[in-house]
């Protein structure tokens, strides 16, 4: 029997066809230039990793680990899982591949597909995907402020300015000690009200209770004095200088105390980038992680990155008209002009036009049609009587001007014409 659900993308998964792919490209082009400005580099990392990086690296007890990994067994029956992020597998590429040995400061970016298996609506997907940087070896705040400018200037670049920028510091590990402590005793009366994560999390990962997503714990979450309160002087006066840099930078930030972000892994710094006014519009998040690449058995390490979401960054995006354009578009009619017609469009591309044929035989007014639809901006046309002039009809679409020209001068003067 016939099955025609099996013929269809796995739910959340979304296939991206032309013209929508050339937005897509834009963000990609954009994001490799801005961040090699910056002096950043791509790395290419693979898509399986062994389930136990995310489990240590990401922490048992977070929404990802816990329910969102598509995990699996191969052939050999190893538990291997789509990267559901890839902090985790650039910190296992660096320690690996001894990057430290080689260089001080590393630099990467990364684009491409995440998995995770989450309940879908609007910008949340299985399949989604990420632009992300990652910077290890330096503990300087003017790194961190100037990676949270390189994040403003990425949308404002890309015509996305409506942004809050929020920032917070989770404080040094032994911070979050103190404030585990208080909020521990803060906590104790509340303790039926808390749902069962969070009831379990007051013995296992306390801070995690500030991150819950249901309504209840949040309400009673609100009620805790912030983290803030319990910063050292150390990561006071460093969360100071990200301030001063970003204002300097004239970088808007607002700051924001119960911004934790999942406080596994970061350390000092996080930050979060937002839609102005869309309460469920964050577009990326990072953070400082001075920790993870040594508890991933690396050297220790300090590191900081930030992760955003290129759907989420499309759909905040104006929408703009696809205005790829042709170059040029040949037309043709009559038995023989075809195979010239061919012919041309190939001297043309090697000279670097971008060249469209029409391999119809369809009717002269249809093709013109076409070649409009296309945004050509010249188009050749090729008949009988061209043929037996060894000539050509150029028409500028914009004008609707023609004249004919030689085919021997028509590669100078299209050069000529689109310099
Ligand atoms: P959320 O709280 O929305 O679940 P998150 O904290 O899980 O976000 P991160 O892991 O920080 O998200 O990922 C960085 C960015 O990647 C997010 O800000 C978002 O733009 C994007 N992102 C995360 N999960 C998804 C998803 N399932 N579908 C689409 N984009 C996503
Ligand atoms: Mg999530």
């Amino acid at each position: 029997m016939s099955n025609n659900k099996s013929l269809l993308a796995v739910r959340g998964m979304n296939d991206i066809l032309p013209p929508d792919s050339s937005q897509w490209i834009t963000i990609e082009v954009h994001a490799r230039k801005h961040f090699e400005q910056y002096g950043y580099n791509e790395v290419r990392l693979p898509i399986l990793e062994s389930t136990n990086l995310f489990e240590r690296g990401i922490g048992e007890d977070t929404d990802i680990v816990e329910k969102e990994m598509y995990t699996f067994l191969d052939k050999k029956e190893r538990s291997l899982t789509l990267r559901p992020e890839m902090t985790a597998s650039c910190v296992r590429a660096y320690i690996q591949h001894h990057v430290y040995k080689h260089e001080t400061t590393s630099r990467w970016y990364y684009m491409g597909p995440m998995f995770r298996y989450e309940r879908m609506q609007s910008g949340r997907y299985r399949q989604f995907h990420q632009i992300g940087v990652e910077a290890f070896g330096v503990t300087s705040p003017s790194l961190d402020a100037e990676m949270i400018e390189m994040l403003y200037r990425f949308y404002v670049n890309l015509g996305i300015s409506n942004l809050t920028m929020n920032i917070n510091s989770v404080g040094s590990d032994k911070d979050r000690n103190v404030y585990r402590t208080v909020i521990v005793e803060r906590l104790e009366p509340y303790k039926e009200e808390l749902c069962t994560n969070c009831q379990r999390r007051l013995t296992t990962n306390t801070l995690r209770i500030l991150d819950c997503k249901i309504k209840k714990c949040i309400e009673i979450v609100t009620h805790l004095p912030p983290l803030s309160q319990y910063l050292s002087t150390e990561s006071k006066a460093y969360f100071d200088f990200v301030q001063e840099s970003l204002s300097l930078m004239n970088t808007p930030y607002a700051l924001n105390p119960s911004l934790v972000r999942g406080l596994d892994y970061y350390t000092s710094i996080v930050f979060e980038c937002a839609v102005t006014q869309e309460k469920t519009s964050i577009l990326a998040g990072g953070g400082r992680y001075d920790n993870f690449v040594e508890q991933l058995g690396g050297v220790s390490t300090s590191a900081v990155g930030f992760a955003m979401g290129t759907e989420r960054t499309l759909m905040a995006m104006p929408s703009h008209k696809n205005n790829a354009s042709l170059d040029v578009f040949i037309v043709h009619y009559g038995d023989h002009a075809k195979t010239q017609a061919i012919q041309i469009a190939q001297t043309l591309r090697n000279i670097n036009l971008c060249v469209g044929v029409e391999h119809r035989s369809t009717s002269l007014k249809s093709q013109l049609k076409q070649a409009n639809k296309l945004n050509a901006i010249y188009v050749i046309i090729i008949g009988d009587d061209e043929l037996q002039h060894n000539s050509v009809t150029l028409k500028t679409m914009k004008t609707g001007t023609e004249h004919s020209i030689l085919q021997s001068e028509l590669k100078n003067k299209l050069k000529e014409l689109l310099a």
